[in-house]
């Protein structure tokens, strides 16, 4: 009786002990795969070119509307270079809807400002203007890598990529020497560094020549002009960003952690882009979306309240017999992205039975928002329990996770654009501490987990 009883209880539990031997080398050998992507993948640009090598070399190939598609046929389309979609055709037709598995592959970080060059007290200086949400004065006194890429008149493309290889410069900004920080630090944490204060450092050595030539602005120019065959004017047709130099690096003397530059929400697309590769003929169509945009609002043609998404499964449709509407309304969609776990230095922001703790496995957000659940798309009762049952038949560890205590703060994800669409779908992810900083933390067993959700989506979903 006492059994029974104890039984009607839900009790979340560590995932440690659930999971054998064998399954946990696959979860260290998944970790070890997904942190060579993100080291490699810093950017959406990066993620894409990534994610399309990996998909050409497992069968996928470019769509383009004029295809005929029939069950096991893979293909992808890329989006300005900034996301990209892959679909591994099913057996039942379109019609009877998509398994649609969604991420992005945009993270916070410093994009440089179209005309960014400055001299100051004889250093070189780039101006920047920080992308997303990011508490400011953690962007200082770190390495920082230049990525991105300049486009001339020509219509030639420079990549730019420096920081990363060994034997690489790096750049950062400066912070104030605490011994003459008595002003900063009365200041709010807020207003401690202003978004104009993230100026990098560049350089500091001047041309040789005579006095007035001494210009260290001109000498960087000079060292651009060397390198990639720019001038000044060329940075204002250029998408330049700097993120963090470092590598990823197991975290903690048991390895049970993963610290990396960007886990928001690459360890989410990476978990869903992987098992396509290997998901022969589906069931349903599956759909994985990469998108860009998310941490400024999805707003624009690369982010997923864009158009492209509505074409391509349009064009999908058509390509492969279905129709769009009904395919559109009796698909499934999970839109992963990450969420707080409960951090034991600032439990309080918590609600301590509804947040997702690390090594819990999956975090499933029935709702995300701020204020009142303000601006999310609050999945139906009768979704989360698909999900569940989904959950079970793939063997997946998961939780339940709300976004902090109420009126805690909050946030959004791309969810809300789905259901939009008349797709049903639902928030899930990994639990992240320190999301949005530098160096973001995840927790092994979870970012294991979210790929075996993924998997188990595609293939009983
Ligand atoms: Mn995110
Ligand atoms: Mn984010």
């Amino acid at each position: 009786m006492e059994n029974e009883v104890d039984n009607l209880l839900y009790k979340p539990k560590n995932g440690y002990g659930k999971l054998s031997a064998a399954e946990l080398a696959e979860m260290d050998a998944y970790c070890l795969r997904y942190r060579h992507f993100i080291d490699e993948a810093k950017t959406e640009r990066e993620a894409v070119k990534q994610t399309v090598a990996m998909a050409q070399a497992h069968g996928f190939t470019m769509y383009s509307s004029e295809m005929k598609l029939k069950p096991g046929d893979r293909v992808y389309q890329v989006n300005r270079g900034k996301g990209v979609v892959f679909a591994v055709i099913g057996e039942k037709s379109l019609s009877e809807g998509c398994r649609i598995a969604v991420a992005h592959a945009d993270s916070p970080r410093l994009d440089v400002k179209p005309n960014p060059l400055c001299e100051m007290e004889q250093f070189g200086l780039i101006k920047t203007h920080y992308y997303g949400g990011i508490k400011k004065y953690q962007w200082t006194a770190v390495p920082l890598a230049l990525h991105g890429v300049i486009c001339k008149k020509d219509g030639s493309v420079q990549t730019v990529c420096i920081g990363e290889q060994e034997g690489d410069p790096v750049f950062c900004v400066t912070d104030l020497l605490i011994h003459l920080s008595k002003d900063q630090l009365g200041k709010t944490m807020r207003e401690g560094v202003t978004g104009e204060n993230l100026k990098v450092l560049f350089g500091s050595r001047p041309l040789d020549g005579d006095e007035k030539e001494k210009s260290i602005k001109l000498a960087l120019l000079h060292i651009l002009h060397q390198l990639f065959g720019i001038e000044e004017e060329d940075f204002l047709s250029a998408e330049l960003t700097l993120v963090p130099a470092w590598r990823s690096r197991d975290l903690g003397l048991d390895r049970s952690m993963i610290a990396a530059y960007g886990h928001d929400d690459r360890i989410c697309a990476y978990a869903e882009f992987e098992p396509l590769l290997e998901l022969e003929k589906p069931a349903y169509t599956a759909v994985c979306l990469i998108a860009d945009k998310e941490e400024i609002g999805s707003i624009g043609v690369s982010g997923m309240q864009s158009r492209f998404f509505d074409d391509f499964m349009a064009d999908l449709c058509e390509s492969g017999g279905g129709h769009l509407r009904r395919c559109m309304r009796n698909s499934l969609c999970m839109s992963a992205d990450v969420v707080n776990a409960l951090d034991p230095v600032y439990s309080d922001v918590s609600d301590g039975q509804n947040c997702a703790r690390f090594n819990y496995g999956v975090a499933v957000a029935k709702y995300t928002g701020s204020g009142g659940k303000g601006g999310c798309s609050d999945a139906s009762a009768e979704i989360v329990a698909r999900f569940r049952h989904i959950f079970d038949q793939g063997g997946v560890l998961w939780q339940s996770a709300e976004l902090g205590k109420v009126d805690q703060g909050g946030g959004g994800t791309v969810a809300g654009y789905m259901a939009n669409r008349n797709i049903d779908t639902l928030d899930v992810g990994v639990g992240l501490l320190s999301m949005h900083s530098p160096l973001e933390i995840a927790a092994k067993l979870d970012c294991y987990m979210m790929r075996r959700a993924a998997d188990a989506f595609y293939r009983y979903g």
